[in-house]
C-alpha cells in the first residue's frame, strides 16, 4: 500500500499523517484534523448567529461592512466568538440597548464585554448555589408543613357592586 503524503491542517497548520489521525478533506488538496474542522464549523456557527441577532437588532440600520470589520476586531483583540455572541444578546435582552444609538454597528460591545462576563458569572454562580440546596431537606419540610392542618379561611364571595338602579 503507498504511503500517503503528511498533509497540514488547514486551520491549525500542524502537519498530521492522514493513516493515523482522524482528519476531514476540505476542499481538493486541503486536508485538516477533525476535531479542528469541527471546532470551526461551531465559530462558524456562532457568528451566524451573532450576525442574525445583530441585524434582526437593528434592522434596516444595519451596516454590514463596518459590523464585519467590528466583528474582526473583537476576535483579534482575542474575543472568542461565544463572548461576542453572549455580550450581544447581553446588550440587547437584559440591557436593552437602543439600535438607533447604535449607528449601524455593534462598536458598543467594546464597552460592555466586562459588565456581561459579570452578569453571566453571577447566573452561573447563583445556578450553582441553586443546585446545592438540598431538595430531599426542602420536601421534607414541606410535607412537615402539610402535616400541620391549616384551616383554609372561607372567602368571602364578593358582593355584586350596584352601579345602577334598576328599579
Ligand atoms: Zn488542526
Amino acid at each position: 500500500m503507498a504511503k500517503l503524503a503528511p498533509v497540514k491542517c488547514f486551520y491549525c497548520g500542524q502537519t498530521f499523517k492522514r493513516e493515523n489521525t482522524e482528519y476531514v478533506q476540505v476542499s481538493s488538496k486541503r486536508y485538516a484534523h477533525k476535531t479542528c474542522a469541527e471546532k470551526q464549523s461551531q465559530i462558524e456557527l456562532i457568528k451566524k448567529q451573532t450576525f442574525e441577532l445583530a441585524s434582526s437588532w437593528l434592522g434596516d440600520n444595519l451596516n454590514i461592512g463596518k459590523y464585519n470589520l467590528q466583528y474582526k476586531h473583537f476576535i483579534k483583540e482575542g474575543k472568542t466568538p461565544e463572548e461576542i455572541y453572549q455580550t450581544l444578546k447581553y446588550w440587547i435582552e437584559i440591557r436593552q440597548g437602543k439600535p438607533e444609538r447604535a449607528n449601524g454597528g455593534i462598536a458598543i460591545l467594546d464597552y460592555v464585554f466586562g459588565e456581561a462576563y459579570q452578569y453571566y458569572k453571577n447566573q452561573a454562580e447563583n445556578k450553582k448555589l441553586n443546585k446545592n440546596i438540598d431538595y430531599q431537606a426542602v420536601k421534607q419540610n414541606l410535607s412537615n408543613s402539610i402535616k400541620l392542618t391549616v384551616k383554609p379561611t372561607p372567602i368571602a364571595k364578593p358582593k355584586r357592586l350596584k352601579f345602577f338602579k334598576l328599579n
